[in-house]
């Protein structure tokens, strides 16, 4: 690992892929400088929307080996990282460790996944440190990390885009009535209650939909004053999903098609 950045808020360190790929890029430069850019700026961000000057130092380490990484996992957490399962959080530590993909092409789904990893994981350390604690809904968490970090772009990045997302999710959707109860975890979470299994349902594809939705129809200003009240977004959580896919089908007719 290689340390690119290191100053009073916060120290990068990537592996050297990420500094040596020679992947192709509009303006020459190597992914591990988006990289770079996208944390730091996410973070001058969240310090914003939290309302923190000072916030903890944050600490950013980038695999590119995912066995190196679950074992990583595997030595802190003593137990199985999630299959899909590709970054984590060490929050005593303001510590982000994640394993992507340094040869992701640029503008590739897998390029922004990459490339928004730590303003992700960053997001969450935020608002669990500086906002709610030991609450978490995670549904709400996670659409708000894709929302913020950039990391989901690829999906909105024009209207064409959108609609290929909201046609695949929607492609395997069921209704649910237990989004806020909905967790994280391996194989020990059953079905009825898992946020992400593939075939089962796709809690993050659901939960950036929610946020999109609100985003849209809101603003951005409600979003950022509903971060802090979990009472009125447990309620949101009871009909909002069933909403924001209703509230889509009439914006792209694709009504028409269930009801022949
Ligand atoms: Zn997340």
């Amino acid at each position: 690992m290689v340390t690119v950045v290191d100053n009073d808020d916060v120290c990068i360190k990537l592996a050297d892929a990420y500094l040596t790929n020679g992947v192709r890029t509009p303006d020459g430069r190597m992914i591990g400088d988006y990289i770079v850019q996208n944390t730091v700026e996410k973070l001058q961000f969240y310090k914003k929307i939290f309302g923190v000057e000072k916030p903890d130092k944050m600490y950013f380490e980038m695999y590119s080996d995912i066995e190196e990484w679950r074992d990583y996992y595997r030595s802190v957490f003593k137990s199985e990282p999630p299959a899909y399962s590709r970054g984590t959080f060490e929050s005593k530590k303001s510590l982000s460790t994640s394993v992507q993909h340094p040869r992701a092409v640029y503008g590739t789904s897998m390029w922004y996944k990459t490339v928004c990893t730590n303003a992700h994981e960053a997001f969450h350390m935020f608002y669990k440190k500086y906002c709610y604690g030991e609450d978490r809904i995670v549904w709400f968490d996670e659409g708000l990390a894709q929302f913020f970090s950039g990391d989901s772009e690829d999906k909105i990045k024009d209207e064409d885009s959108f609609i290929l997302y909201f046609s695949r999710f929607l492609a395997d959707y069921k209704p649910i009535n237990n989004l806020n109860e909905r967790i994280q975890g391996n194989s020990s979470v059953s079905d009825d209650l898992i946020f992400y299994r593939e075939g089962v349902f796709n809690g993050y594809s659901a939960s950036f939909l929610i946020i999109w939705y609100l985003y849209e129809t809101k603003g951005m200003d409600y979003i950022i004053e509903l971060m802090k009240d979990n009472k009125r977004i447990r309620e949101l959580g009871e009909y909002v999903l069933e909403e924001a896919v209703e509230y889509y089908k009439d914006k792209y007719s694709m009504r028409s098609r269930e009801n022949q």
